[in-house]
C-alpha cells in the first residue's frame, strides 16, 4: 500500500532531542491528526519530513511508497509529493500569488516542458471555484499584509495546485476565527481523496469538528503516546492533555 512511514524517527536541534523516536504510518487516501501540548514536536517533525535544514535526523527513516526521503533537498521531495502548510506562511512582498504558484508548478514540469499560460490559469482558476475563492486574490503580493484566514487560504490554494501525495498542514487553524476556519476546512476536505495521505497538527480539537479524522495521535515530548480514532480528539478536548503528560515530562527546556 501507498504509504508515508515515519520508522523511530530521533531529531535534534544542536545537542538537544526533540524528536525521541516517533513511528507513524500515513496511508494514501486517510487523515492522520497529531494533537499535543505545545513544545512537543509537532512543528519540528513537520518541518523534518520537508526537509528544514535546522533540523538533525540522528536517527530512523522515513519512507515515501518505500523510498527513504531524509537524504533529499527540500525540493526534490517537493517534486516528489510531499507537500506542508506553515503554522507561519512567510510573507513574499512583489511576487503575486499568481506568479508564485505559476513557478511552483513549472518546477515539477520535466525539463524542458514549458508551463502553457493559458492552461496554468484554467488550472488555477479552477480550483480557485473548487476552494470558493475571490480570483482578485491571486493579484495581491503572497502573504503580504493579509490576515491569518488570508494566509492560511494561500496554503491550501498551494495545495490544491500542487497535488501532493502527502500533504503535512501545521496548525492550519491557528490565528482563525470561525469563518475563515470553515473554509480552510472546506478546501482540505474538497482536497481529501484516495490519492492523498493528509497529516492534520493542531493543538485544539476545533478544527477536527470540521475535518474528521480517520486517526487521532497524541505527541507528547517528541514521542506519540496515545492513538486512537477521532473520538479521542473529544476526550483530550473534555480532560486536557495533563493526564498524559503527568508521567512524561516535557522535555527540559
Ligand atoms: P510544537 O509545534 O509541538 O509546539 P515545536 O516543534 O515547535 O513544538 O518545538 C519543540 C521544541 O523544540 C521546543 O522546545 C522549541 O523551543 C524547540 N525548537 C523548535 N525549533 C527550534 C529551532 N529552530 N531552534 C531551537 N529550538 C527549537
Ligand atoms: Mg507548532
Amino acid at each position: 500500500m501507498k504509504s508515508l512511514v515515519i520508522k523511530d524517527l530521533h531529531v535534534n536541534i544542536g545537542d538537544r532531542e526533540i524528536i525521541q523516536g516517533l513511528s507513524l504510518e500515513i496511508e494514501c487516501g486517510k487523515v492522520h491528526a497529531i494533537m499535543g501540548p505545545n513544545g512537543s514536536g509537532k512543528s519540528t517533525l513537520s518541518k523534518v519530513i520537508a526537509g528544514h535544514p535546522d533540523y538533525t535526523v540522528t536517527g530512523g527513516e522515513v519512507l515515501m511508497d518505500g523510498e527513504n526521503i531524509l537524504g533529499m533537498e527540500p525540493d526534490e521531495r517537493a517534486r516528489k509529493g510531499i507537500f506542508l502548510a506553515f503554522q507561519y506562511p512567510m510573507e513574499v512582498p512583489g511576487v503575486t500569488i499568481a506568479n508564485f504558484l505559476r513557478a511552483a508548478v513549472q518546477a515539477r514540469l520535466p525539463e524542458g516542458e514549458e508551463l502553457e499560460a493559458t492552461e496554468y490559469y484554467y488550472k488555477l482558476y479552477e480550483k480557485m471555484d473548487l476552494l470558493e475563492m475571490n480570483r482578485a486574490f491571486t493579484s495581491r503580493s503572497v502573504n503580504e499584509g493579509f490576515s491569518g484566514g488570508e494566509k492560511k487560504r494561500c496554503e491550501i490554494l498551494q495545495m490544491a495546485m500542487l497535488e501532493p501525495k502527502y500533504a503535512i498542514l501545521d496548525e492550519t487553524d491557528s490565528g482563525l476565527d470561525i469563518d475563515a476556519l470553515k473554509i480552510v476546512s472546506h478546501g482540505v476536505n474538497v482536497l481529501r481523496g484516495p490519492e492523498r495521505g493528509i497529516l492534520l497538527i493542531t493543538h485544539y480539537q476545533r478544527l477536527l469538528d470540521y475535518i474528521v479524522p480517520d486517526y487521532v495521535h497524541v505527541m507528547v515530548a517528541g514521542k506519540i503516546v496515545l492513538s486512537g480514532g477521532k473520538e479521542l480528539a473529544l476526550e483530550l478536548e473534555s480532560k486536557g492533555y495533563d493526564w498524559l503528560t503527568e508521567e512524561e515530562p516535557a522535555a527540559a527546556v
